[in-house]
């Protein structure tokens, strides 16, 4: 059992600025801004390629690689664009360099696209999420921009701090959860996290709550632990709810391009991971990676990172992001 639960907040408190932005962007906007650093160099490399291609021959298209590979979409996923418009290109089915732009947007929403499955919704609430990762990849502040995210959207929210392994974790757990006014339960640091899940669950459902977000631990040096510890919050869950974890979103870190996408992998075969949130796009120039996970992992991204606000959480979409990329 948890040493204390901390119940704070109402859900009739509607969280501070997260519905309104200081200044009010469209989402298309918005995914433009976020973007902005991959852009500058994406979208400038295809614009000059599209203003020089008359005709699309290999000097263009080894142009539109070499752009196309400093955004870390990586090297299976560029190969696989390039294969597909070299194949339209010889047969002379590309007109020029607007109509291989189309085209690549046209590939790249295809790839985006083609994994999202939606996440299994819960016959009755509460609907679990996990949220797994490693460490400083934006976790515990992703749980609180969802959880504001949900309660803008008239969903009641609980959140664990199953992150019990660092103090700091619950700490900043709860400064969301009382800017995002929602409730958290949470226990010690080092308690047992699948019993803080456990109090969570059985909490969520007792009231009827619509969705209970779980941060959780990240350290990667045992992660053989970490995998274990993985699977007995799963077992957990489901045990008091059945189908829990409804969602588990890996929690990605995109300053970290295809590192991270290595490190992906060994949480997609533990975690049973069904979604990525894409974070610290706004820092980064890599955020081709978004379509190397989508095409690699064959996982959909639900949500990108763009800021350190609570109102920077966008949820993501294939064609605002393609537009706001390639231009
Ligand atoms: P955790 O260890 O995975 O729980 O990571 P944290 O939630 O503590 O986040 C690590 C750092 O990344 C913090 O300084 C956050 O403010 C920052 N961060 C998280 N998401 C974003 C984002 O989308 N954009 C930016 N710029 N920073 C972020």
């Amino acid at each position: 059992m948890p040493d204390f639960i901390t119940l704070f907040g109402s859900q009739d408190d509607k969280p501070e600025p997260a519905q309104e932005p200081e200044e009010k962007q469209g989402f298309f906007g918005r995914m433009r801004q976020a973007v902005t650093r991959t852009r500058e160099s994406f979208a400038t490399r295809i614009n000059d390629i599209v203003a020089s291609t008359r005709e699309v021959d290999e000097a263009a298209l080894d142009e539109l690689e070499s752009a196309l590979l400093t955004s870390d979409i990586g090297v299976q996923t560029t190969t696989e664009i390039l294969n597909a418009l070299r194949n339209r290109a010889r047969q002379q089915a590309i007109a020029g360099g607007a109509e291989l732009r189309d085209l690549l947007k046209e590939q790249i929403r295809g790839m985006l696209e083609a994994p999202s499955q939606p996440a299994a919704e819960p016959e009755q609430p509460p609907k679990v999420t996990f949220l797994v990762g490693v460490n400083g990849t934006g976790k515990t502040t992703t749980s609180g921009k969802l959880a504001a995210w949900l309660r803008g959207q008239d969903r009641t929210v609980l959140l664990c701090a199953a992150d019990t392994f660092r103090a700091a974790a619950i700490e900043q757990l709860e400064v969301w959860a009382k800017r995002s006014g929602v409730e958290m339960i949470k226990t010690r640091q080092g308690g047992d996290p699948a019993a803080v899940l456990y109090d969570a669950a059985s909490a969520a459902k007792a009231r009827g709550i619509h969705d209970l977000i779980v941060d959780t631990a990240g350290r990667l040096h045992t992660k053989s632990g970490l995998m274990d510890e993985l699977d007995k919050m799963r077992r957990t869950a489901a045990k008091l709810i059945p189908g829990a974890p409804h969602e588990v979103l890996l929690v990605m870190d995109a300053t970290t391009g295809q590192n991270g996408l290595q490190q992906a992998r060994q949480f997609t075969q533990f975690a049973g991971v069904t979604g990525i949130v894409l974070t610290k796009l706004d820092g980064t120039a890599k955020g081709g990676i978004a379509v190397a996970i989508a095409r690699e992992l064959n996982l959909p991204v639900r949500y990108v990172g763009v800021g350190e606000k609570m109102e920077d959480l966008l949820e993501f979409s294939p064609e605002a992001f393609v537009d706001a990329l390639v231009g």
